[in-house]
């Protein structure tokens, strides 16, 4: 779920990156303007992954399975998968225009990955600067021309009634009501989750509201962050990202434009001991913190936040205490990602980097001790 540092502007020379004029159409948020976030359903956004998650369904790679532990909140994991599943049937005409939009996307973009890809992290940010508009070739309105390629364009411009007219209901809803659920949490402890992450990683929280584009799917991950602009895709049908656990995604996805100095630290560390950079320590050390930054706060035991974290932390040395069925399990442990091979990162992380979290030793002391202990 991250996103190298993406700084090369435009492969595709026709992808211009013209000044946004549409009003950026910004959810009514149910519960008033929230701290932190930004949170958009926006129609692009959502028919560009539609379209690109149809075609890599067609190439049968990295499409995320319905998850066998599907929450029951969560009815449309295994319906609105694609255009085929539509309550309403599509005229010929129509077929054929979505046929020919999935075949494009196929074809340009389905072997590329949406995180890593220059061409799609572009694509995808011009299409949240043009979320207000019908079109993007500019032909009702022309600030509305997004500069985008001719055919691709054309492609973007034919689907976009056919999914309005099938898909993008159900799956407009579904954002607005993931972003109703998870709205109180964030108003609630949004800066204070924000603040202490800052705080852990040594640096600055963004004065800004981060943008959040909720989609129905977003990349194979459920979630992925692009930077310079930082901003955050989510998809409200996977099923990790539902319920209380959604706070917990967007807090690692913001993470990864904020925790830069823990990765170089890491770095610095190895280079001055001589060893290969680990690479996903430091994704799993984001992991990690989210994780317990947010338990106490979603934890539904009545203990208070110190208690929780001094009675629960988890520490190598200590076995391990009977699963308290009230207290929150971090997305990590949720969904394995430590056992797929990360058990040695979470050793590190809970002998070397939670005495941190726990006041009980320095940001610099604990990524040295983690990394002379690689
Ligand atoms: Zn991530």
């Amino acid at each position: 779920m991250r996103q190298a540092a993406q700084r090369i502007l435009c492969l595709v020379p026709a992808l211009v990156l013209l000044a946004p004029f549409s009003a950026h159409a910004q959810l009514e948020p149910t519960f008033g303007p929230l701290p932190v976030f930004e949170f958009h359903s926006n129609f692009w956004i959502n028919l560009h992954h539609e379209l690109y998650f149809e075609a890599k369904l067609r190439e049968n790679k990295s499409v995320p399975a319905p998850r066998p532990n599907a929450p029951a909140q969560n009815p449309l994991q295994n319906k609105l998968r694609t255009m085929a599943d539509a309550a309403t049937p599509l005229t010929p005409p129509e077929q054929a225009a979505w046929e020919q939009a999935v075949q494009f996307y196929l074809r340009n973009f389905a072997d590329k990955d949406l995180l890593f890809n220059n061409d799609l992290i572009l694509l995808k940010n011009q299409l949240d600067d043009f979320e207000g508009c019908d079109d993007l070739s500019g032909a009702h309105k022309k600030t509305c021309d997004a500069g985008l390629p001719a055919n691709l364009t054309q492609v973007l411009d034919a689907a976009a009634p056919v999914y309005r007219a099938h898909l993008w209901p159900d799956q407009d809803r579904a954002n607005r009501r993931w972003v109703a659920r998870v709205a109180p949490l964030v108003e609630e402890q949004g800066v204070g989750i924000a603040e202490r992450l800052a705080e852990i990683y040594q640096a600055k929280w963004p004065k800004y509201k981060i943008r959040v584009d909720v989609a129905a799917h977003a990349n194979w991950a459920g979630a992925y962050t692009t930077l310079d602009p930082l901003r955050v895709t989510i998809s409200s049908t996977d099923a990790a990202n539902q319920g209380d656990e959604a706070l917990e995604v967007l807090f690692h996805e913001a993470s990864h434009g904020i925790a830069e100095p823990v990765e170089a630290a890491i770095a610095r560390e190895c280079r001055q001991r001589d060893k290969a950079i680990p690479r996903d320590l430091w994704h799993a050390l984001i992991f990690y913190t989210t994780g317990e930054v947010v338990k106490p706060v979603l934890s539904k035991s009545t203990k208070s936040a110190s208690e929780t974290s001094a009675s629960t932390s988890p520490h190598p040395d200590r076995p391990p205490a009977a699963a308290d069925p009230d207290e929150y399990v971090p997305y990590a442990v949720r969904e394995g990602l430590y056992e797929r091979g990360w058990n040695d990162y979470l050793q590190l992380l809970t002998r070397f980097w939670q005495p941190y979290l726990d006041g009980k030793s320095s940001f610099d002391d604990a990524i040295a001790r983690m990394v002379s202990s690689l």
